[in-house]
Formats: C-alpha cells, sequence, structure tokens
C-alpha cells in the first residue's frame, strides 16, 4: 500500500472514532504541480487526500487560526521536518500545547514519499540530530556559498536589487508559521515604526526587520519564498541568519519545545563579538 493510501487509511481512523476533530492536508491544487491545503473534519472528505512530492507546504501555521485549539480539543497535522519543528517552536512561545496536536509526519525524498513513525513533535527527536557541520548552508548550498564570496559592496547591491523588486504586500508574512502576532508592527502607524511605501528605505527596513525576528526561529520551510509575488529570494536571507546564530549561539531552532529561544535568553559564554 502506498503511503499516502496507509495515511487515508489512518486519518479516516483518526476521525471516525473522534480522537481528532480536524485533520489538516493536502488536495489537488489550480495546477497540476500544486497543493493546496485540505481541512477535513468527516471520513468523507478524505477521499480528497492527496500525499505527494508536491506536498511542500508547511501547514503548522493553520493551527494558530483563531480559537481553533482554544477547547482543548486534539488536531492532526500533516507535517515534514521543517513543519515538526515549527510546532516545537510554537509550543515553546507558548501559542500551542503540543499535546493537542497528532503529527501525521512524512518525508520526501525526489518522488517517494515515506511516512515517519511518532504521533508528537517530541516522538521526532532522531530528525533533529544532525551535527551543526552538517546544517550550515554557507557551506552547502551554491547560492549560500556564492553570496559568501561577495564582497560586502557586492552582497549590498545584490539585496538593493532584490529588495527593490519588494511591493510590500506582507505574503511572505502572512505565509509564514513563525508570524503570528495578531498585529505586526508593520501595521502600525501610530507611531509607524516601518515605512510603508514600497521603495528602498522602506523595502530595506522591512524586509530586514523580518529577518531578524525570525533569526533563530526559522526552520526554512520555505513557505515565504514560495509566497512572494516577485521572487524575492528570501530563503538565501534566511539560510544566512541561521548560519549565524547556529556558530555564534550553537543554536539550530526547533530541535525541541524545552529549547530556550535563542534571542530571548543569556548564557555567560555566548559570543559577544557585536560589542565593540
Ligand atoms: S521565514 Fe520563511 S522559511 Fe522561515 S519559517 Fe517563515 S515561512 Fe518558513
Ligand atoms: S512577499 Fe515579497 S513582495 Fe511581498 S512583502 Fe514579502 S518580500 Fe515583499
Amino acid at each position: 500500500m502506498s503511503t499516502q493510501e496507509t495515511y487515508k487509511t489512518k486519518v479516516k481512523e483518526l476521525l471516525s472514532s473522534g480522537k481528532v476533530k480536524m485533520v489538516i492536508g493536502y488536495k489537488a491544487g489550480t495546477t497540476a504541480d500544486r497543493r493546496r491545503p485540505h481541512f477535513m473534519r468527516t471520513p468523507e472528505e478524505v477521499d480528497q487526500l492527496v500525499l505527494d512530492s508536491a506536498c511542500i507546504t508547511n501547514l503548522s501555521g493553520y493551527l494558530l487560526s483563531e480559537g481553533l485549539l482554544s477547547d482543548g480539543k486534539e488536531i492532526a497535522v500533516f507535517l515534514k521536518p521543517d513543519g515538526i519543528r515549527s510546532i516545537n517552536i510554537l509550543a515553546a512561545e507558548a501559542q500551542l500545547q503540543s499535546n493537542q496536536v497528532v503529527v501525521l509526519g512524512f518525508d520526501i525524498n525526489g518522488s517517494e514519499i515515506s511516512a515517519l513513525q511518532g504521533e508528537r513533535a517530541s516522538d521526532f527527536q532522531a530528525l533533529t540530530s544532525s551535527s551543526n557541520e552538517a546544517r550550515l548552508h554557507k557551506q552547502q548550498h551554491p547560492e549560500s556559498a556564492r553570496l559568501e564570496q561577495m564582497t560586502p559592496a557586492e552582497r549590498f547591491a545584490y539585496w538593493e536589487d532584490a529588495f527593490s523588486r519588494c511591493i510590500k504586500c506582507y505574503a511572505c508574512r502572512q505565509a509564514c508559521p513563525m508570524c503570528y502576532c495578531r498585529r505586526c508592527i508593520v501595521d502600525n502607524n501610530q507611531p509607524q515604526w516601518v515605512n510603508t511605501s514600497s521603495h528602498t528605505l522602506g523595502n530595506f527596513e522591512w524586509n530586514i526587520v523580518r529577518a531578524f525576528h525570525l533569526a533563530g526561529r526559522c526552520v526554512e520551510c520555505g513557505n515565504c519564498g514560495r509566497a512572494c509575488p516577485v521572487n524575492i529570494p528570501l530563503g538565501l536571507l534566511n539560510m544566512k541568519m541561521t548560519d549565524e546564530v547556529l556558530q555564534s549561539f550553537n543554536h539550530y531552532p526547533g530541535v525541541s519545545e524545552t529549547q530556550e529561544p535563542v534571542l530571548a535568553s543569556f548564557k555567560k559564554n555566548d559570543s559577544e563579538t557585536f560589542i565593540l
């Protein structure tokens, strides 16, 4: 039986037994290579469930929809390793109770889909056990390595050009499971902290503020980059921040729900290279 069929059986059991009130998965999208979220409340709706290599969106952010978890009932959600890490972060940041989330874990290898064994985010610790060396993008990712080779002036020009395309639509924020504030700082106009106009200064402010806000929290799911209508390489910025946090603080986000937030905690042996 394929992983998709195995999971269809499991989801039907979860819904018909009443263990969960909803299952969040994927169904066919607007084109053959796209998938959209599928919110299943009855076993009949499971027939539309799709689980294949196009199921790349991190669905964890839907759990934070207003009031969804407030009744204490459980919800199951399909998650790749990045999504499982985001559950740990959201639990660490008191945005959800992980015991309300049944994880239907899977991974994609080319066109192959495999099921991950476990039920709660804490069951998947083996997924986060890679060495820091293996996690560094500047060594393994060609585009990240290319940016590392640039001079600061070349890098600045690269980002100036990329950010010049930003239209301040905030789709990156809306798509990000880690951007859950009910009112974002950029929506404030009394006082206005970040310029809302789509010009060089405002675009730099917005994208840099967001990158710092995600430092040590981004799980690199790619939701933001895929949502950006003008193809700004947001993933590259996130990779850079992930590498910096990893090297400076030995912190890889989302390994457990007891992990301390890196920029909201202090250790005596923290790197202080930024203090002149
Ligand atoms: S910043 Fe982008 S890649 Fe990182 S968690 Fe948010 S959506 Fe995913
Ligand atoms: S999605 Fe792209 S264009 Fe829209 S605000 Fe984010 S970076 Fe700018």
